[in-house]
């Protein structure tokens, strides 16, 4: 792993025309209240969504968003019941139009995703997907919940299982694609509305350097952005990376606890030479125990070198190399079954039973 973490990390606002990534998220948000904005602020305009001919402009810091009423209206009931409701006589008329502060209510980014949306500006939707994948998840999913509209939260959760796998067999492959900063991000929005990612998101943040895990680790598709876990999330992961080398030992490679513990009667079947196969067994988990192979900085999936392999299978029958083999494959499986329960998830049977509720709720 490159020792991105000796960077300085700070969070810094990219000049990209994005939106600011180190914004914090405003889920407890205020009333939605109408008001007037001094024209003199020195909000900038949005880079994407500030149309000149536009009547109508959103204020969400530090950004101004002038846009078209009847673009809004025919995309979003939201909108319609605003527009109804709103009093111009309150406002003042600036420049920018008729200002609608959104400050507190909504994000840069859930602004940013929502009108790229309505306005079908697949370009910039996907600028933003290249930028951070989660964060438009997570804009999706707060939209898609806030204003009813639950082809958002499907399309968030597609989003999500790009990215992370479910399935077991997908597991170990699918999760070396990830970087850290992406499971970091992931977290939050996967406790929120989609826990069935969040057993991958905390394994992958599970390899981070203690470091990072404390302090954040810098986004790899964005440096200079730094992505933090929540205290009770750093915790957690702690907690898991603890774990990793106990699921190796008791489960990937629960192989050696089995001879160890059947001495010469390893394996069941016939083996014409069981002292010598047992014994050389023995002696390989000795090996490997005092070069850390079952130490935490090891992924609990990763299994043996074709050279270590071949040293292994060098000492073993044909019966006992099938053997240990057949053995190998199942302790990946239920290192596999192992992981949610690393980070308090219990099973995968919960954190499907979760899923489901969820699901249910989104799709009302
Ligand atoms: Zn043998």
């Amino acid at each position: 792993m490159s020792r991105q973490s000796k960077r300085l990390c700070t969070d810094v606002t990219s000049s990209y025309a994005v939106p600011n990534l180190s914004e914090g998220e405003d889920n407890l948000s205020p009333p939605f209240s109408h008001k007037a904005v001094n024209s003199q602020s020195r909000d900038q305009r949005h880079p994407r969504f500030y149309f000149g001919d536009g009547d109508v402009t959103f204020k969400v810091s530090p950004y101004l968003f002038k846009v078209h009423t009847a673009k809004l209206i025919a995309t979003s009931e939201f909108f319609q019941d605003m527009f109804m409701v709103a009093s111009p006589d309150e406002s003042e008329q600036t420049e920018d139009g008729h200002i609608i502060t959104l400050d507190g209510m909504e994000t840069v980014w859930n602004m940013s995703v929502w009108l790229a949306k309505i306005y079908d500006d697949n370009e910039y939707f996907q600028i933003l997907l290249d930028v951070s994948a989660i964060q438009v998840a997570g804009a999706l999913y707060h939209l898609g919940n806030k204003y009813s509209h639950p082809p958002y939260c499907a399309q968030a959760k597609s989003l999500l299982f790009k990215i992370f796998p479910t399935e077991l067999p997908d597991w170990t492959e699918g999760l070396s694609r990830i970087s850290l900063s992406t499971a970091f991000e992931a977290i939050k929005v996967a406790k929120l509305d989609c826990p069935i990612i969040l057993p991958a998101a905390y394994y992958v943040a599970s390899a981070a350097p203690l470091e990072d895990i404390i302090k954040g680790t810098i986004d790899s598709s964005s440096p200079g952005r730094c992505v933090k876990l929540s205290p009770d999330d750093q915790i957690t992961v702690l907690r898991g990376k603890h774990r990793r080398g106990q699921i190796r030992r008791e489960h990937t490679f629960s192989l050696f606890q089995d001879v160890l513990r059947r001495g010469e009667y390893w394996p069941n079947g016939k083996c014409p030479n069981r002292r010598a196969c047992s014994g050389w067994l023995r002696t390989v988990y000795l090996r490997l125990d005092e070069c850390g192979f079952f130490g935490n900085d090891h992924d609990c999936f990763e299994s043996f070198t074709k050279k270590a392999w071949d040293n292994i299978v060098k000492g073993l029958c044909d019966r006992c190399c099938n053997q240990a083999k057949d053995d190998i494959w199942i302790g990946l499986q239920e290192a596999c079954n192992a992981i949610p329960d690393m980070f308090g998830l219990h099973s995968w049977l919960d954190v499907r039973q979760d899923q489901r509720e969820i699901d249910d709720f989104h799709t009302v």
